[in-house]
């Protein structure tokens, strides 16, 4: 699997090539808000290396998973989020064309704020 693809919108993301609001960075991770948010939050982690779907995802890549699991409720705090449980947010992990996938990069969708939300 490459490290990059150059065609990959959030490679270029990462590689700073395109603008993105971010959340969060660190040497494997990063976290920035969707351009076409459908609720008061919703931003997206993405690990930096280029894995193409959750399909693609391996038992090598157990840590990096719980990693980008486990940073989400402080960031979804950080985002404005409200605490669990009146509040919370959904965890979301589109794949492939009948998971509604569009971006052939991993991510991790987090979606929250006061419902009813423009879709789901
Ligand atoms: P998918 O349907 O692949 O799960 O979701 C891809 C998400 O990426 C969509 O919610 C879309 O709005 C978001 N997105 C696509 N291009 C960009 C971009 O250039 N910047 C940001 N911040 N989000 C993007
Ligand atoms: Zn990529």
């Amino acid at each position: 699997m490459n490290e990059r693809d150059p065609n990959c919108i959030f490679c270029k993301i990462v590689e700073g090539q395109l603008p993105s609001r971010k959340l969060y960075e660190d040497e494997e991770l990063l976290a920035f808000h969707d351009i076409h948010p459908w609720a008061p939050v919703h931003f997206l982690v993405v690990p930096k290396r280029h894995i193409l779907s959750m399909a693609h995802v391996t038992s090598e890549d157990a840590p990096l998973l719980g990693r980008m699991m486990s940073l989400i409720p402080q960031l979804a705090m950080q985002a404005g989020c409200s605490p669990y449980p009146h509040g919370g947010y959904r965890i979301m992990v589109n794949t492939g064309d009948h998971g509604g996938q569009e971006v052939h990069h991993l991510h991790l969708h987090v979606i929250g704020g006061p419902r009813p939300w423009i879709k789901g």
